[in-house]
């Protein structure tokens, strides 16, 4: 196998912008003031450009690129159950009832997601079918078996564990050591959902500038001063909703992420009949690896998208990241091995030091971010409590609002301690795969 994929074969874009290409188009009309300017247009800034302009208010969404480059058009649509820090783990941290507010929380993100889809008819493919998450070890089949009796005892779960002899019904490999099946959470088209959403932010009045980075943010006394792309912009409310994308626009906030990328390739048109056998029912799938894999069948049920986290800062460039994740998934399914690739594709997520998610205000500029991979439901979510909250709604608030926020000394947002991390993540793996 070679180690890098050639460009004449494989698109290095994510195959969701096939369907749904990315709309393209220079800023024409930029306001100089508006009630609310929103940073990032993405699913968290749109979510909030719509309430707000569904709520009266004047509001811009800035992109630095064109509407959704980032990561809510490059996802695999996952959405299913959990926060990155286990329910116990959070309990022994923060005690046994925030924990759960914080759990029924995300819960109620999964919710609002649904019916925000269906009130919506926004046509993106939603499968809510379920999930599966493979043990990559017996110890770890043990472990969430445990976690799993601990989240029955104390919150809403629909779920089971399934023994590896019955795991083919969810997944066709061998390398799982049975695993946790959650009968709630699928998979969407991440590309159609943004279309969806910046197709009613539009019409419901919010002005979208794209190719127009915001540079500098000022305040003074209640007023702020964007400087967006070559234009200065007044503001009463300003929303940050940069994510893994945000740079030193607020350096308050840069401190207290950690850019990772995350990685998908899509195969080649398949059989459906091999896709419905590898992976049945169109549900969603994940590891426990310590790099993580997440997949699922394309739309159509031809091809597999598959995704995780490469490893050290030389698979950063979805040259190499396509080899190695085209190893991974002929490692989980060996008859794929002569599968060709279409599409390697990267984005960036945005990791939290706390390993959650963050909402709340700073300096007057209001933000929700640090999804930690995992923000198709909750950006939505959040996007749409900032603006309830800015429009001084009844339901704005969350047991997520304003939760203490830390950093690390010296940190600056420029992970450099990532690759070699990564890399002792990999080989940790390497024992299992
Ligand atoms: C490959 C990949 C796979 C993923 N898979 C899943 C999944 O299966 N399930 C799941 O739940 N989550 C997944 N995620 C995470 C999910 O996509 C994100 O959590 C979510 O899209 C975050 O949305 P957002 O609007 O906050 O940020 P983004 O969509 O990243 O948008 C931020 C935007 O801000 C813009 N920006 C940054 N700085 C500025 C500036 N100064 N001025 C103007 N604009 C600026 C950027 O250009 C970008 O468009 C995945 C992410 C990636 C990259």
């Amino acid at each position: 196998m070679p180690t890098t994929v050639t460009t004449d074969e494989v698109k290095l874009e994510p195959f969701w912008w096939e369907a749904a290409p990315r709309p393209t188009g220079v800023p024409t009309e930029v306001p100089e003031r508006v009630d609310v300017a929103v940073v990032g247009s993405g699913y968290t800034g749109l979510s909030a450009a719509l309430t707000l302009a569904r709520g009266g208010a004047n509001v811009a969404v800035f992109e630095a690129g064109v509407p959704g480059e980032g990561a809510s058009s490059r996802n695999g649509g996952g959405f299913g159950h959990g926060l990155k820090v286990p329910f116990s783990e959070l309990t022994r941290r923060i005690g046994l009832e925030p924990a759960k507010a914080l759990f029924n929380e995300h819960a109620a993100s999964r919710k609002h997601l649904i019916d925000f889809i269906r009130d919506e008819g926004i046509e993106c493919h939603f499968v809510n079918r379920g999930r599966f998450t493979g043990a990559h070890a017996p110890a770890k089949y043990d472990s969430m078996a445990r976690e799993l009796a601990f989240e029955q005892k104390h919150l809403d779960m629909d779920a089971e564990m399934a023994p590896r002899s019955d795991q083919s019904s969810f997944v066709d490999t061998e390398l799982y050591h049975g695993g946790l099946w959650t009968r709630f959470g699928g998979h969407l088209h991440p590309a159609l959902y943004h279309q969806g959403l910046l197709d009613r932010a539009l019409a419901a009045g919010a002005v979208i500038v794209p190719q127009t980075r915001v540079a500098r943010i000022e305040r003074a006394g209640a007023e702020f001063t964007l400087a967006a792309g070559n234009h200065t912009v007044k503001a009463d409310n300003v929303i940050i909703a940069t994510n893994g994308y945000s740079g030193p626009v607020n350096g308050w906030l840069r401190r207290r992420l950690i850019p990772i990328q995350s990685q998908m390739i899509a195969t080649e048109p398949l059989d459906p009949a091999v896709v419905a056998r590898l992976l049945p029912e169109q549900r969603m799938i994940g590891d426990t690896y310590q790099l993580k894999h997440y997949y699922r069948a394309s739309p159509d049920g031809t091809r597999i998208l598959f995704g995780g986290r490469a490893g050290g800062e030389e698979l950063n460039d979805p040259k190499r990241s396509g080899v190695h994740l085209h190893r991974r998934l002929t490692r989980l399914f060996p008859e794929l091995a002569g599968v060709g690739l279409t599409h390697s594709w990267a984005g960036f997520v945005a990791f939290s030091f706390d390993y959650l998610p963050h909402f709340g205000v700073q300096g007057g500029i209001h933000y929700a971010l640090g999804y930690c991979g995992s923000g198709v439901m909750l950006s939505t979510y959040f996007g749409h409590k900032l603006g309830q909250r800015i429009l001084g709604a009844p339901g704005a608030g969350s047991p997520f609002e304003n939760r203490r926020f830390s950093t690390r000394p010296f940190y600056t947002g420029k992970p450099w301690f990532l690759s070699a991390v990564m890399a002792y993540y990999a080989w940790r793996d390497s024992r299992y795969i």
